[in-house]
């Protein structure tokens, strides 16, 4: 919140001018994304003065910093993570990883979230970024402003609080947005949803499934949230409805778990009724309906930003705004390796500073957009699925890479990424229990399995 006493706590830092050429840069969050903005802005110390990260946590890692508790923190600020105590990743550690650094080869190839805040904690070390973060540090507003320079050029006036209170105000040239975007529970509008008798919950507030054995769940949304929880409710005796609208899975369903459609409504009496007509009467609703967009240090409307739900636009390349070119929403894109996208983004973003890409003009930057949105809505997109790349991720690397001059990924990312969701399609229970090897750039093999007990 604000301060009581702005006048006494706000210490205004201008920067000193910035000597020719060389930028100085803010990146808003600690996350994977934060941190690989900044291992890339210190690479470059001819280009960049040394980056100021602001992050509102006590840690790095973002999602990956797990908390038992829910709801917000002593201090007033809202929790972040949305990460559940048993999760084990999606994708293997060989297509996770930064391509600049791997894993530990010791590791299975799907990780725990200890196994990868691990991890990040040591690129951040290794990377040496700790000393440039503002840890207890929220940013609450960015906006530009004119700078001294000349008329166009922009700068940035980053405006934080620290947990301990006090505000203050710093300038940079150019801002990264690297604030994630699983935080903001989206929740679905559901007709007479104000009749449900039973505790409503969004994943973002799930973290086990004890608490939950023997009651009755149903579970709304089977994106890879609500497969994995619906899994481990029905784990622990919980009698689960996975609702989704979906075709019906394929695999064998474990005891305790069954598929319905959409909720249609909530009846007057308490009643579910899912869209076929059925009916259930459940003690949980379990939301895990997503994550929306929110930016609430941004003032969008006069940055010419229009973000919905699940939607951020104009953003060329999907990362930044026509308008302000040198504003960089980092990570918005959804079904990829975030990790590695992370990377190609930052990449550009940095070519693109340092005037090794020259963008085109805002006016044909917004025509691009316009064109490449409208074409995939007339292709039947919905727009709360524009963002979702999968497999168009690898055009959209090899794109930014040969227009910034950077390596794009290695063939076999694709290669083992692609077999990954085979496997997951396939066999959904057991797809995390493969361990895989990078054998060349084009070539992975799959481990023999080991024995579990
Ligand atoms: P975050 O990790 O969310 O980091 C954002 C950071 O910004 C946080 O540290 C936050 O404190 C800080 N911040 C936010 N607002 C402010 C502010 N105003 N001021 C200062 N600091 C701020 N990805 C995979 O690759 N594999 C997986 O298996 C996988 N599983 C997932 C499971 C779950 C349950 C979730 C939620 C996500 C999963 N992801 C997975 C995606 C994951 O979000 C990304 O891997 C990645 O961690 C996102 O990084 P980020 O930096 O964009 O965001």
């Amino acid at each position: 919140g604000r301060p009581r006493h702005s006048s006494d706590l706000l210490t205004i830092t201008r920067s000193m001018p910035p000597r020719a050429g060389k930028l100085r840069v803010a990146v808003l969050g600690a996350g994977a994304a934060g941190l690989c903005a900044a291992r890339h802005l210190l690479s470059r110390p001819e280009a960049f003065y040394p980056p100021v990260v602001f992050e509102m946590a006590d840690r790095v890692g973002g999602t990956w910093v797990y908390q038992e508790c829910t709801g917000i923190y002593d201090n007033g600020w809202p929790i972040h993570s949305s990460m559940y105590r048993d999760l084990r990743t999606n994708l293997p550690k060989e297509v996770m990883m930064f391509p600049d650094f791997p894993f530990d080869p010791e590791l299975p190839s799907f990780l725990s979230h200890q196994d990868v805040l691990q991890y990040l904690e040591s690129y951040c070390h290794h990377q040496g970024i700790t000393p440039h973060i503002k840890f207890d540090t929220m940013v609450e507003k960015v906006q530009p402003v004119t700078g001294m320079t000349g008329k166009r050029k922009i700068t940035w006036e980053v405006t934080s609080c620290r947990a301990s209170g006090g505000q203050q105000r710093d300038t940079f040239d150019s801002v990264f947005i690297c604030n994630g975007h699983y935080s903001s529970p989206y929740i679905p509008s559901i007709p007479g949803l104000e009749h449900f008798k039973g505790l409503v919950l969004h994943s973002h507030s799930y973290r086990y499934p004890e608490s939950f054995a023997g009651q009755s769940v149903v579970v709304l949304g089977a994106g890879p949230s609500g497969v994995d929880i619906s899994v481990e409710l029905a784990g622990v005796g919980a009698q689960v409805i996975l609702s989704h609208r979906k075709p019906p899975s394929k695999c064998l369903l474990p005891t305790g778990l069954q598929e319905a459609p959409p909720i249609e409504k909530v009846l007057e009496d308490g009643n579910l009724q899912f869209s076929d007509g059925s009916l259930a009467c459940p003690q949980v609703l379990l939301l895990c309906t997503g994550y929306r967009f929110s930016y609430p240090f941004l003032d969008t409307t006069s940055l010419g930003i229009q973000v919905e739900d699940h939607w951020v636009s104009p953003l060329y390349k999907f990362l930044l705004p026509p308008a302000f070119p040198t504003l960089f929403i980092v990570g918005i894109c959804k079904v990829i390796c975030p990790f590695l996208h992370f990377d190609c983004q930052i990449q550009f973003a940095l070519a693109v500073l340092d005037g090794t890409v020259t963008l085109p003009s805002q006016g044909e930057m917004e025509e691009q957009i316009e064109r490449e949105t409208e074409q995939l809505r007339e292709a039947g997109m919905e727009l709360k699925h524009l963002l979702n790349m999968d497999s168009s991720q690898w055009d959209y690397y090899q794109t930014l890479a040969s227009i910034a001059g950077f390596k794009p990924p290695l063939p076999v990312t694709k290669s083992l990424y692609e077999e990954v969701k085979r496997q997951r399609q396939k066999r959904s229970q057991q797809y995390r229990e493969l361990n895989y090897r990078i054998v060349s750039d084009t070539q992975w093999e799959l481990l023999e399995m080991q024995d579990s007990d």
